[in-house]
């Protein structure tokens, strides 16, 4: 196979964690910066909350934390039926927060893609990760599948951005530990006009796990329902009849989102909490969703995508200039700072879920509220 081109840091994966670690590198002023792309398949999106801090995290990376002149639309926070019949308000401004923003997100992943190529990278795409392997005082040759063809890029370093999948780590040696089974089954419906889901995020518990609905900057709303896979399957809510039954069981929901009366179009995605056993290796770190995924009840995915890329870029810089000493320091910190991210987001997961008791004998309740009862697993 022909020898491809050298460069400093190759990042799998063009998601937000990619995008923003290939900005960051570039502006810190890297010169060999290479995003593999693998673009998502269909039109269906989830992920389209972001959190205040999400605008904080990119004015860091020098773009502009005002999202609503590219289209997105401030999001002031939720409305939850958690732990009672009634819905509470929690709005990030009187929390002291700001807004947040309801994203188109395939454009927001685009316009950080495209903001990370201005600033200098070079973008591979559509190109997926084939295998890679050490190379003897030059780091890594990888190889990417592009359609019928593979090439090779070698790279001083690499980061994993791929998302939940881990697809780099996982072949570097590295284990995904899967904590739960949460399946997010997702729907494109219409908000109730004047029901006030624009601007807020719903949230509503129900006895085989909780619902969850945005309006979209387009107009329209995103609907998931969250449950494990085992009772999905179990009660048929992959199935268009048994989802528009569970959703006529809500009792907010059903008032704030119609579902298309026509054929209704369920897409499934992990949305299991899980975490990679090593964030770091010898020339290579994990970030984003790779590292650490969230339950999306916490709407801190893209935040913390683009928190990992900038401590793991802080750390790579530090391998450019340092030591051995204050390199395997940084490594060290990166880790410190993976662990207590892991153990901050189980404590507050497990405590929020067990703020709703209604339905404890429920077993989506059980696994979560008594933990032992859940199941953890691991690939890779
Ligand atoms: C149902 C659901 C709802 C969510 N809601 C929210 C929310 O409201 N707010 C929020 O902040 N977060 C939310 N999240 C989480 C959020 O979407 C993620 O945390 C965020 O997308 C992580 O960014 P990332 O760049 O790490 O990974 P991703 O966005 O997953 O990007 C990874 C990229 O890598 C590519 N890739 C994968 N494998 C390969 C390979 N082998 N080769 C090359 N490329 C590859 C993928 O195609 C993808 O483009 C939600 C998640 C789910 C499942």
């Amino acid at each position: 196979m022909a020898e491809g081109p050298q460069v400093d840091v190759l990042i799998v994966g063009a998601g937000p964690a990619g995008a923003a670690a290939a900005l960051a590198l570039r502006q810190a002023g890297v010169k060999r910066v290479a995003l593999v792309s693998r673009p998502a398949g269909g039109t269906l999106r989830v992920g389209e909350s972001a959190t205040p801090d999400v605008s904080r995290l990119l004015e860091r990376l020098g773009l502009s934390g005002d999202l609503a002149a590219l289209g997105h639309q401030p999001h002031h926070g939720t409305l939850s039926v958690w732990g009672g019949a009634e819905p509470v308000a929690d709005d990030f401004l009187r929390r002291g927060f700001g807004s947040g923003w309801h994203l188109d997100r395939a454009a927001f992943d685009e316009w950080l893609r495209r903001c990370a190529v201005s600033a200098g990278a070079h973008l591979i795409t559509p190109a997926s990760l084939a295998g890679v392997e050490p190379v003897e005082g030059r780091g890594w040759r990888v190889s990417l599948r592009q359609g019928q063809r593979v090439s090779t890029v070698t790279a001083s370093v690499l980061m994993d951005a791929s998302g939940r999948k881990a697809a780099l780590a996982t072949r570097l040696g590295a284990h995904c530990r899967r904590l739960d089974r949460l399946v997010a089954l997702a729907v494109m419906a219409d908000p109730v006009p004047q029901s006030g889901l624009v601007g807020r995020s719903l949230v509503e518990a129900v006895p085989g796990g909780w619902w969850y609905a945005a309006a979209l900057p387009s107009g329209r709303a995103i609907v998931t329902l969250m449950s494990d896979d085992d009772l999905i399957r179990e009660n048929h809510l992959n199935e268009a009849s048994g989802y528009r039954q569970a959703w006529q069981e809500t009792t907010i929901l059903r008032e704030m989102v119609k579902l298309p009366a026509a054929s209704l179009v369920i897409k499934p995605f992990s949305a299991a909490s899980q975490y990679v056993d090593q964030a770091v290796g010898v020339g290579w770190v994990v970030i984003g969703d790779a590292l650490i995924g969230f339950d999306p009840l916490s709407s801190s995915g893209i935040a913390g995508a683009l928190s990992d890329a900038l401590a793991a870029v802080d750390m790579i810089l530090c391998w450019g200039r340092a030591d051995g000493a204050a390199s395997v320091q940084a490594a060290r910190t990166y880790v410190q700072r993976a662990e207590s991210t892991l153990r901050r987001y189980l404590s507050e997961r497990q405590s929020h879920y067990c703020n709703e008791q209604r339905w404890i004998d429920r077993p989506f309740w059980q696994r979560r509220v008594v933990p032992s009862a859940g199941s953890s697993s691991s690939s890779g």
